[in-house]
């Protein structure tokens, strides 16, 4: 023990203390590329409902597997500069992309939490947050998996009180929290928390939708992101998904109008993300069918878009909510309290701080 002002002399004799954080987030980080790896997996597999354990990974073209020394995170995409090994196919830097960008989440996640039971909600939202983005990027569908399956664990998390109130875990957090949740015996406040902001978070969003649905006239906003946003509430709280909402729509405007804006300039509309590889090409989707056993309606899907690109049928028909949610669940997950602190200054002044 060292007395209070005192400078410790020696550094902590604990590994785990957060004295020892710099060295512990290279190796998150390593991890998280590990779990990218399998999330391009599950962002591939799971819309075509391809199970996870099924074959292991392989080919589009030539259909040979992926042996594990060319399937390491990061370095293997850079030696074999992203191509297959046998062929030659080319693979998108978006593997690349997921396995780099979750290594870097973990570390942020790690960063900001520590080494605290509250890790563990907090890298299980990052992780669905990354799969629910870039398959609905790659679909534009969320799949109950990921949106139903995490609320269900989100819930189930709230509800291990020692996950539920270890400091970083933002359930009964900020203003109302603690008002609200009252008369909640305390064990139960989190979990109270997260099952409200679930019911409220799908009443909201099915709410903006319906009002969306009478002012355009057609379907304004997916289920899917109804139940991903109420996902987001069994982690995050009701107050930070207030929070959610208001950024999620300000990325949402900002990058739905750059969007448009690029339509407009190239004309015609983009072939899906998860197709553009296959370039339209009759052989490549050939093989494809062959690889996976699609379902007759993805089949359909699928030719249609490959003989006729802009065509996708019934999965196109409103600008995907999911990824500016999904980039805001981040951001308040992460920053909730600084962002918090800095919108109470700005809505209530300066008395709060004096
Ligand atoms: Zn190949």
């Amino acid at each position: 023990m060292t007395e209070a002002g005192a400078i410790p002399s020696l550094p902590p004799a604990n590994f785990f203390d957060p004295y020892y954080h710099a060295f512990h987030v290279p190796f998150v980080f390593v991890l998280g590329t590990i779990f990218g790896s399998f999330f391009n997996v599950c962002i591939y597999r799971i819309p075509m409902g391809v199970p996870l354990s099924m074959p292991r990974s392989h080919c589009y073209r030539c259909g040979r597997a992926v042996r594990w020394h060319d399937n390491i995170p990061l370095l293997s995409y850079w030696i074999l500069r992203g191509r297959c090994r046998h062929c030659g196919a080319r693979f998108s830097i978006r593997y690349f992309g997921v396995e780099l960008l979750t290594g870097l989440l973990f570390s942020l996640v790690f960063a900001r939490v520590g080494y605290s039971l509250a890790l563990i909600p907090a890298l299980v939202f990052i992780s669905l947050l990354v799969i629910a983005t870039f398959t609905d990027i790659d679909h534009w569908i969320i799949p109950d998996r990921i949106s139903l399956g995490g609320l269900g664990a989100g819930l189930l998390l709230a509800a291990v009180w020692p996950i539920a109130q270890a400091p970083g875990n933002p359930l009964v957090g900020g203003i109302l929290g603690p008002e609200l949740f009252r008369d909640v015996p305390g064990r139960w406040r989190p979990l109270a928390d997260a099952v409200a902001a679930a019911a409220i978070g799908f009443g909201a969003l099915w709410s903006i939708g319906w009002l969306g649905s009478i002012i355009f006239g057609k379907e304004a906003m997916g289920v899917g992101d109804m139940k991903l946003f109420a996902m987001f509430g069994a982690f995050c709280g009701l107050e930070n998904l207030v929070y959610i909402l208001l950024l999620a729509c300000v990325i949402g405007t900002v990058v739905g109008l750059g969007l448009i804006a690029r339509d407009r300039i190239w004309h015609g509309r983009p072939v899906p993300a998860a197709l553009a590889s296959y370039g339209g090409d009759p052989a490549a989707a050939e093989a494809l069918a062959a690889v996976h056993p699609l379902g007759a309606e993805e089949q359909q899907v699928v030719l249609a878009a490959l003989t006729a690109p802009g065509v996708v049928g019934p999965l196109r028909h409103h600008l995907t909510f999911g990824p500016p949610l999904a980039v805001a669940g981040c951001i308040v997950y992460l920053f909730g309290p600084r962002l918090a602190a800095w919108f109470e200054t700005i809505m209530f002044g300066l008395d709060r701080l004096g």
